[in-house]
């Protein structure tokens, strides 16, 4: 079978040579460089980048998107952008670039990221160096090799009666309500993690639990696996070191929940469907 759209987004490690087309993940900081305005905004072209490319650093092939080459790298100092470009924090081009285009720019902020990270062999103390067949670092003194890591977490949207479980988290400064979500640890399996998340969270046991979606959440490194359940017993009693409030709501009776494009918003979205 040939791809023909069915891979939009297809990885590689080995660069070809570079084109004009190929698109450029550009970040400062946490912040990715796009071109155009709120109604067009998109990754720019290699083309479009004469001027930044001597300020470009540690350039990492992704593979290509709908054919094009696509490119990572970091923007250094803090010379003023060219007119035209802007650089826009990652989490606000959620709901702006389509989903295989900010999937692919989240890809690039973790390898970065991970590259950034493991300069240094972590058993050795010596460098590490890219590996050219696959995506890796070796330590050049001990051979100990790194892949990018994935630290996953379960997101789950717990059901009673028609009512949904929504949490504000302690120390959160967003102005909304969530579903509950937590790192897994190691040792145990991402249903047992939804049963340990919901009992230290909010003192309740949750049965029926089904997988509903995934979602790489590259803040760093998080890879969102999210799960519907339905509570089995026990009274709201939160962890008062992990949230300010929990309590029940009703599709009539929903607060102001997350934006549109996050896993948690997506889990709000079918209780509101599925129970409205
Ligand atoms: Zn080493």
């Amino acid at each position: 079978m040939n791809n023909s759209g069915y891979l939009r987004f297809i990885p590689a490690v080995k660069s070809p040579e570079e084109s004009s087309g190929d698109l450029w993940f550009v970040f400062r900081g946490g912040s990715l460089l796009t071109i155009g305005g709120d109604s067009d905004r998109r990754i720019p072209r290699r083309s479009e980048m004469q001027s930044l490319l001597e300020l470009l650093t540690d350039k990492i092939y992704l593979g290509t998107l709908d054919g094009k080459g696509c490119l990572a790298a970091e923007l250094n100092g803090s010379a003023g952008l060219t007119p035209g470009f802007e650089a826009i924090d990652l989490r606000k081009l959620l709901d702006s670039l389509d989903e295989t285009t900010f999937l692919a720019a989240g890809r690039a902020a973790q390898l970065l990221a991970w590259r950034r990270n493991t300069r240094y062999c972590g058993r050795c103390g010596k460098l590490t160096e890219e590996k050219q067949d696959e995506r890796a670092r070796i330590c050049t003194a001990c051979g100990l090799s790194f892949f990018p890591r994935l630290s996953p977490a379960v997101i789950v949207a717990v059901v009673r009666d028609r009512s949904i479980l929504l949490a504000r988290g302690k120390n959160s400064t967003l102005p909304f309500w969530s579903v509950l979500a937590g790192f897994v640890e190691p040792g145990e399996s991402l249903e047992q993690c939804v049963r340990r998340e919901v009992f230290e969270e909010v003192r309740l046991a949750v049965k029926n639990i089904r997988y509903f979606a995934s979602q790489p959440w590259p803040f760093p490194d998080s890879f969102m696996i999210a799960f519907t359940a339905e509570y089995e017993s026990g009274d709201i009693h939160i962890d008062n070191m992990e949230l300010e409030a929990a309590a029940w709501y009703t599709v009539q009776s929903l607060p102001q929940v997350p934006r549109k494009g996050s896993v948690s918003r997506r889990l709000i979205d079918w209780f509101a469907n599925t129970y409205g």
